[in-house]
């Protein structure tokens, strides 16, 4: 394993790692502080309500706002690599997607390209209805069908309808099982904040023609169906700088980091 795939594991590990330590100091009742409190997602629902009525909605506070501003400046220099490095989620579908290759292969199921990018469109629509039920009813009320807060939080108080949770969370699951990265690619809200801003990203990979054999191996490590070996530059937006591209190469230097 090359490096830099060993150091973002480290990442991924050392960030689901922590949440899953407040699911179980949650579950045994030592602490009130769920997943919630440092969510990014929280912080953009809460700038309205700011703006608004200079108050955050329900629990959000400005550990939220911060993390979330910390988050969007991020996405300006390094595109989504929260989704990449940070994201306890994203790293449960990341081995998911391993798995699945693993077991089924890479093209068991693949959605073509065009029904593909329309269901990419999707996260927008889940947004904008977040954002305006949440505005309206100055409440979380998507908190219960947040997989994110389901899995981190055990399903446990607020008010949320433990069936319907479940459901939800087991959709998600086997959803994003069947269909690599499904709610990263199609049903995100947080994603769908970060894309456009993710076009600005400074650093991204670069590939040098005068180096690729047009091998391959870079297109088929990218879980986000990146054609990184027919691009220059890798401006997608959905590109999550896992560098897996870059660590997967065997060329050196084919591909790289740059602006
Ligand atoms: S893995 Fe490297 S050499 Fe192969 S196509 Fe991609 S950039 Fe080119
Ligand atoms: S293009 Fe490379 S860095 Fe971007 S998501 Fe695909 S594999 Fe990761």
């Amino acid at each position: 394993m090359a490096k830099i795939e060993i150091t973002r594991r480290l990442f991924q590990l050392f960030f689901l790692g922590g949440s899953v330590a407040l699911l179980v100091r949650g579950l045994m009742g030592l602490t009130s502080r769920t997943v919630e409190y440092y969510c990014p997602m929280g912080g953009i629902v809460s700038i309205y309500g700011l703006f608004r009525k200079q108050q955050f909605i329900c629990a959000l506070n400005e550990t939220n706002l911060s993390i979330a501003l910390v988050l969007l400046v991020g996405v300006v220099i390094t595109k989504k690599s929260f989704c990449g490095w940070v994201c306890p989620l994203g790293t449960i579908f990341d081995w998911f997607v391993w798995l699945r290759r693993k077991t089924l292969g890479k093209d068991f199921l693949r959605i073509p390209d065009l029904p593909d990018a329309v269901l990419s469109k999707l996260k927008y629509v889940v947004l904008a209805v977040i954002l305006i039920l949440t505005f309206r009813a100055s409440e979380l009320i998507f908190r219960g069908y947040d997989p994110f807060y389901i899995l981190f939080t055990g399903g446990k108080g607020h008010g949320l309808i433990p069936v319907v949770s479940l459901i939800i969370l087991i959709g998600v699951l086997a959803a994003t099982f069947m269909f690599e990265m499904a709610w990263c690619r199609y049903l995100c809200p947080l994603s769908a904040v970060m894309s456009p801003l993710s076009r600005l990203g400074l650093l991204k990979v670069k590939r040098d023609p005068a180096r690729c054999t047009s091998c391959g191996l870079c297109d088929s490590a990218c879980y986000q169906r990146i054609p990184v070996s027919k691009l220059a530059k890798v401006t997608r937006t959905d590109c999550t700088a896992c560098l897996d591209c870059v660590a997967r190469c065997p060329e050196d230097r084919a591909l790289d980091i740059g602006v």
